[in-house]
């Protein structure tokens, strides 16, 4: 019978709830558990993909299509599962279902409520990973704050699931402030957080309380005897270099150990070493790399921006950190390359460009832009689906000959669409159906032997996760491959161009395909190693360039 771990929050949101579901998963699944987890989320949108990223974050893919928050791409890379995308439930999906039950008579007789109809839509959900699977730990994240109205009915249900007999531990996520006057850490938010928890019905059972450091043994006891548990259930989660590195902070705190002694488990296996291993390998790193990431960055500030490409992001730590090497991010705002093009020769001091996925017509020339000026300045390039259309058009228009080339995206009416709709878009865009109607999550790529990309992967078969709506026009293919550009693989009937690369370039490579989406701390994504191995060389042949400022 599967344990289950609902994680809530309270005081503010923002306080990294995901981060701690995939680490308490983490220590679990490193005293020899299967573990696995579910993120809820109150709003009405059935799913993440029809947000904005640049408010919500980033929009994660999983292997089976689905466009989630970004929490599950915690989830997947600290715990190094594939995740379905049913682990995600939001409000929109519950209701949906059961309005539709209603619709089609399934509660003929009765009257349709919140409770129970609503809350046993919600439990049937959060059951359905251990019907599938036998996991000996489900972690539930459940969004928001507590006090927040949009998610009473999760709570009452997971507050039901522990009466009907399930195995459920409560997990609460505070926040400790520290008041500047003071100087003093204070606990009564903890304390009015877990008061509102046990007013719906939940006595949590491990709260993990956020602060800048580690609680003391005065605040620690405080909350203890306010929200009435014991001491040493109160768990710090104390600022930290990485967020890799929380699972341990756990652990040093026994945090799995108390968790199978509530559930009288026994503690199996223990292997914490390699996790460990990697953490001290990262803090002793003294080489830095430096990435330019060009997108269009104007309206947001930056904050929000690593959250809209937190997967990009991790994937170029994650193959730093396999070559030995400091990660560090510039965001390069492509808008400011098309105001004045003389700003191009800040790419030059930086070690590679990557210029991420993206939608809608900003900025767009700006990044092509950038392409030429990697391209013909022997810059690393990795080019991530709009990244990897966007060198299509580039190479179109300044290597084969065909002017005002373009991604029809961009202009309708373009004379040669190097880039056009997937064909069944179409009906699709005309009948504006949005929702989960993209090319969306695990797809298979053919690899042309002797190219780099086949190096890089090492196999002849890959399969990366996808989100878009257009494609290389395959009419053009030809002309592309006959001005020497090269098309490293393909779909397997040979029709959609996966993967592009330049030979004669020390490292020009593009997909179609979200591969950061699969990189993990410990594996990462080939395509990001080989270009994080591309992005050093060049720094250590001009290893001045990278310390000038950019500007
Ligand atoms: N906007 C492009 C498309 O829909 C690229 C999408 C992306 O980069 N994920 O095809």
């Amino acid at each position: 019978m599967a344990n289950y771990i609902i994680v809530t929050g309270g005081v503010v949101s923002g306080l990294g709830k995901g981060i701690t579901t995939a680490s308490v998963g983490k220590i679990l699944q490193m005293h020899g558990y299967n573990v696995t987890a579910m993120k809820i989320d109150p709003y009405i949108n059935c799913d993440a993909g029809t947000l904005r990223p640049t408010e919500h974050g980033e929009v994660w893919v999983t292997e089976d299509g689905g466009e989630i928050d970004q929490d599950l791409g915690h989830y997947e890379r600290f715990l190094d599962i594939n995740i379905p995308k049913y682990h995600n439930i939001t409000s929109g999906q519950v209701y949906g279902s059961v309005i539709d039950k209603e619709r089609k008579g399934k509660y003929l007789g009765k009257t349709v409520q919140p409770i129970p109809h609503v809350t046993n839509e919600i439990k049937n959900r959060i059951r359905r990973p251990a019907k599938d699977k036998n996991y000996d730990f489900i972690l539930v994240e459940i969004g928001g704050t507590v006090g927040d109205y949009e998610n009473v009915l999760f709570l009452e249900a997971v507050r039901q699931m522990k009466l009907e007999g399930d195995k459920v531990l409560f997990v609460h996520v505070t926040y400790v402030p520290v008041l500047d006057a003071l100087g003093e850490a204070k606990t009564k938010p903890t304390q009015h957080s877990v008061k509102l928890l046990r007013e719906i019905g939940i006595q949590p059972d491990f709260i993990v309380a956020r602060a800048d450091d580690l609680l003391d043994s005065v605040r620690k006891e405080k909350i203890a005897l306010f929200c009435n548990i014991k001491e040493e259930d109160v768990i710090s989660d104390s600022n930290i270099d990485h967020v890799y590195a929380v699972p341990l902070l756990f652990e040093k705190q026994q945090l799995c150990k108390k968790i199978l002694r509530k559930l009288r488990l026994r503690k199996d296996v223990e292997d914490v070493k390699p996790w460990k291993e990697f953490i001290t390998n990262i803090r002793k790193l003294e080489e830095s790399v430096t990435i330019g990431i060009v997108g269009k960055y104007f309206d947001i500030g930056t904050s929000q921006l690593s959250d809209s490409y937190i997967s990009v992001i991790e994937a170029v730590k994650h193959a730093s950190w396999k070559n030995d090497l400091i990660p560090k991010i510039q965001w390069i705002d492509s808008k400011e390359f098309e105001e004045d093009s003389d700003k191009l020769v800040t790419l030059d001091h930086v070690d590679g460009v990557i210029v991420p996925g993206g939608f809608g017509l900003s900025g767009i020339q700006g990044k092509i832009d950038t392409v030429t000026y990697t391209r013909e300045h022997d810059i690393p390039y990795l080019g991530l689906c709009l990244g990897m259309q966007l060198a299509v058009v580039e190479y179109a228009q300044n290597v084969c000959d065909l002017p005002n080339a373009h991604s029809k995206e961009v202009i309708k009416d373009t004379k040669y669409p190097v880039i056009d709709f997937i064909p069944e878009q179409v009906n699709i865009l005309q009948e504006s159906r949005y929702g989960a109607t993209m090319r969306l999550g695990s797809y298979p790529a053919i690899l042309k032997k002797g190219t780099r990309v086949h190096e890089l992967y090492g196999k002849d078969e890959v399969e990366e996760r996808h989100r878009h709506r257009y494609e290389v026009n395959p009419d053009f293919v030809k002309t592309l491959e006959d001005g020497g550009l090269v098309f490293s693989g393909h779909s397997p009937d040979g029709i959609l161009m996966e993967f592009l690369e330049l030979p004669d370039h020390p490292f020009f490579i593009a997909t179609q395909a979200h591969p950061e989406f699969k990189s993990r701390p410990i594996k990462p994504a080939p395509l990001f190693d080989g270009f994080i191995k591309a992005a050093i060389k060049k720094k250590r042949n001009n290893p001045n360039a990278s310390l000038k400022q950019i500007a």
